[in-house]
């Protein structure tokens, strides 16, 4: 594994600095942590399966004209990216109630919904990534909007690609988590950046509806390793 300097360290992954300017290197951990890391937990192989399964989906959106800061992985653990500023907003898409809207607002969990459904929640751990507003996004100048209309109709298009990739694997996608940023070689150019794993979506088989993505650990429903094996076999993704 490349050693260097840590820039930041996460729950889920590391970054350090990349081989060439402009670019960094995302290392995928085994941590899974839950409920803003009171729950935490070591599941041996994670990383591996995550970084495959991520690689699969951003060269995949890449193929479809999303921008993204994904450049190639480069072993078991890690992948090359372009270097961006992350805007400090989790932008989560949902196509049926599940996790915190199903909480928050009394709704029967499994319901599915008219159109997609599109939330910001500003990245602070100390607050517990507070759901906000686009207004907030604006006012405190974390993004204008302009990024936030680009960010928006990218966000609606990646969910339409994905909930028709994994529909193919008779996979629901329920919901995701997905972050963006502004290339450091130029930063009027907004890109997807993070991850996209069982992370950072809801997935359940379009069937028995049995969960495959990190539900299985938050909720204690078996085997973690088992559901992201599932995933990355029905994506073809050899492990
Ligand atoms: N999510 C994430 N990171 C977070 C919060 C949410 O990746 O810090 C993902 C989560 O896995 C789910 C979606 O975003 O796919 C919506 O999560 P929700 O708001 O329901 O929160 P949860 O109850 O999962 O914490």
């Amino acid at each position: 594994m490349t050693s260097s300097k840590t820039l930041y360290e996460g729950k889920a992954k590391k970054i350090i600095i990349g081989p060439k300017k402009n670019t960094l290197i995302q290392i995928f951990k085994d941590d899974a942590t839950a409920y803003n890391k009171k729950k935490h937990k070591i599941f041996k192989g994670k990383g591996v399966i995550n970084n495959k399964i991520s690689e699969y989906i951003m060269e995949f959106l890449k193929s479809k004209k999303i921008p993204t800061h994904f450049e190639k992985r480069l072993n078991d653990r890690e992948q090359l990216i372009k270097k961006c500023q992350i805007i400090p907003i989790e932008f989560v898409v949902r196509n049926v109630i599940a996790g915190s809207i199903a909480k928050k607002l009394g709704l029967k969990e499994g319901t599915k919904l008219k159109k997609p459904l599109l939330e910001y929640y500003y990245k602070e751990d100390s607050l517990d990534d507070p759901m906000i507003s686009r207004d907030h996004v604006e006012t405190f100048g974390w993004a204008n909007r302009s990024e936030l209309k680009k960010i928006d109709a990218m966000s609606l298009k990646i969910n339409s690609l994905l909930t028709n990739l994994f529909k193919k694997k008779n996979i629901i996608l329920v919901d995701f988590k997905i972050e963006f940023g502004r290339l450091a070689s130029n930063p009027k150019k907004i890109v997807l950046a993070d991850e996209i794993s069982p992370d950072s979506c809801r997935l359940w088989d379009i069937k028995s509806k049995q969960k495959l993505d990190k539900d299985v650990f938050r909720r204690n429903l078996g085997s973690l390793m088992g559901a992201y094996e599932e995933v990355a076999s029905r994506l073809g993704i050899v492990h």
